[in-house]
C-alpha cells in the first residue's frame, strides 16, 4: 500500500496534506509513504523531517504519486497532475467542486476516485475529520492577526504615564466556527467585541465568549437555522431591518471582520459602501467571505483596498497564511479519515462504499461523477 504526497501546484497554496506526524502513523499502519521534495517547505517542514519519519523523498510529483493507492492533497488535482495518477487511486483533498464541474469531469475521466473532504458530515464521529472547522477556526484567528497588523493603533486599552489608549472596537459578522474564533482572539487582545449572526443559537455562544450580541431578534430570526445548523437566506424585509441596525452600529467600530456564508450560495452582502464610508479613517474591514463573492462591498479577492483611509482586506486562503498550523490540523483530519479506509490486518486499502462518511464524500469513481449533487442528471 503506497501513499503519495505531491507538492501543491497552486502558487497560492502554502499548506501540505501530510506532516511527519501523520507520515509516521501511516507507516505504522503498514503503508509506504512518498513525499515530493519541497512539498512541506511553505509549512516549515523540510524534506529531512519527512525522511526522519520514514517517508521516501520523491524528486517530482510523478514519482511521488506513481502507483500510489492513496494521494493526499490540499487542493483539487489540476488537469496536468492527473496523468501521473494510477487508475483507481483514491485522491483525498478539498475538491471545491461548485462552479468547477469541468474540472470534476476531468478527474472522473482520469479514472481516479476523488474524495471531497469538505463534504464530511458534521456528526460526532467525523469531528476529527472536519477540515472546514479546522481551517475556519484558524482563518478566524488569522483574520484578527491581519486586522491588528493593518490597524495602526493598539487593540487593548492601555493606561500609561504618557496617556491612555482606548480599546479598539471589533465587530464580527457571522458567528460560526471562524467568527467565534475571531471573537475569542480579539477578546484576548483586549478589544471591545460585538458580534452578529442570523442563527439564534449563535447569541448564547457569542455571549459566552464575553462579546455583546447585536441583531434584530424578530420571529424570522427565531427560525433562521436549518436542521443541519446552517443559516437560511433571510427575507428582504429582515435584511433591511438588520442593515439599519448594523449601519448605526458600524459607524462606531474600528475593525469589522465578516465571515457570513450560506451553503451553496453566494455570500450575503452585509456591509455596503455607505457603511464603509460612515466609519472612521484608519478603520479596517477583513472579509473572510471574499472567495464566495464577499460580505463587504468593495472587497477585492487577494487585495487590500484603501477607500478614503479605510482598509478593506480581501486575503485569499486565509488559513494558508498560518500554514504550519493549518497543515498540522489538515493532515490530522486526512489521517483520521484515511485510517478508516485501511484494513489493518491485510495492510491494504479496503473502502466500505456503504459507510456514510464515504458516501457523503465520494465525488468521482470508476470514470464517472457519482456524488448526488454533481452527477449528470438522467434524461
Ligand atoms: P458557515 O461558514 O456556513 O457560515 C458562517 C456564519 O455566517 C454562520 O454562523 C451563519 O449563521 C452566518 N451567517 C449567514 N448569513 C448571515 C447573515 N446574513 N448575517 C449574519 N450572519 C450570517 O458556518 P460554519 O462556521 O460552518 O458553522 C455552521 C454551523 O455548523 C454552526 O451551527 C456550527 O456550530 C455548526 N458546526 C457543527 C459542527 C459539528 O457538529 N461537528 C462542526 C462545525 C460547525
Amino acid at each position: 500500500m503506497k501513499i503519495g504526497v505531491p507538492a501543491e501546484v497552486d502558487g497560492l497554496e502554502s499548506r501540505v496534506a501530510a506532516t511527519p506526524e501523520t507520515v509516521k502513523k501511516f507507516i505504522a499502519l503498514g503503508a509506504e509513504v512518498s513525499v515530493q521534495s519541497g512539498a512541506g517547505l511553505a509549512s516549515r517542514i523540510p524534506d529531512a523531517e519527512y525522511a526522519a519519519a520514514g517517508a521516501t523523498i520523491a524528486a517530482d510529483a510523478a514519482e511521488a504519486v506513481r502507483d500510489a493507492d492513496v494521494v493526499l492533497k490540499v487542493r483539487r488535482p489540476q488537469a496536468e497532475e492527473l496523468p501521473a495518477y494510477r487508475k483507481g487511486a483514491l485522491v483525498v483533498a478539498t475538491m471545491d467542486p461548485y462552479g468547477h464541474e469541468d474540472a470534476v469531469a476531468a478527474i472522473a475521466g482520469a479514472g481516479v476516485t476523488a474524495i471531497a473532504m469538505e463534504f464530511m458530515p458534521r456528526i460526532t464521529r467525523a469531528q476529527v475529520m472536519d477540515v472546514l472547522s479546522s481551517q475556519a477556526n484558524l482563518a478566524g484567528y488569522q483574520a484578527v492577526i491581519d486586522a491588528a497588523a493593518e490597524y495602526d493603533r493598539a487593540l487593548p486599552m492601555m493606561m500609561t504615564a504618557a496617556g491612555t489608549v482606548p480599546a479598539a472596537r471589533v465587530f464580527v459578522m457571522g458567528a460560526g466556527v471562524a467568527g467565534l474564533q475571531a471573537i475569542a482572539t480579539a477578546r484576548r487582545l483586549g478589544a471591545v467585541v460585538t458580534a452578529t449572526d442570523v442563527r439564534p443559537a449563535a447569541k448564547e455562544q457569542v455571549e459566552s465568549l464575553g462579546a455583546k450580541f447585536v441583531a434584530v431578534e424578530d420571529d424570522e430570526f427565531k427560525q433562521a437555522e436549518t436542521a443541519a445548523g446552517y443559516a437560511k437566506p433571510m427575507s428582504a424585509e429582515y435584511q433591511a431591518k438588520q442593515a439599519a441596525l448594523v449601519a448605526e452600529h458600524i459607524k462606531k467600530q474600528d475593525i469589522v471582520i465578516t465571515t457570513a456564508l450560506i451553503p451553496g450560495r453566494a455570500a450575503p452582502r452585509l456591509v455596503s459602501a455607505a457603511m464603509v464610508a460612515s466609519m472612521k479613517p484608519g478603520s479596517v474591514l477583513i472579509d473572510l467571505a471574499v472567495e464566495r463573492g464577499g460580505n463587504v462591498e468593495g472587497a477585492k479577492p487577494g487585495e487590500v483596498t484603501v477607500v478614503d483611509g479605510k482598509k478593506i482586506v480581501g486575503h485569499l486562503n486565509v488559513a494558508g497564511r498560518i500554514a504550519a498550523t493549518a497543515s498540522q490540523l489538515y493532515a490530522k483530519n486526512l489521517y483520521a479519515f484515511v485510517e478508516t479506509l485501511i484494513d489493518k490486518a491485510s495492510k491494504t486499502v479496503a473502502v466500505n462504499w456503504d459507510d456514510e462518511l464515504v458516501k457523503a464524500t465520494v465525488l468521482t469513481r470508476d470514470g464517472a461523477v457519482v456524488h448526488p449533487a454533481f452527477k449528470p442528471k438522467e434524461a
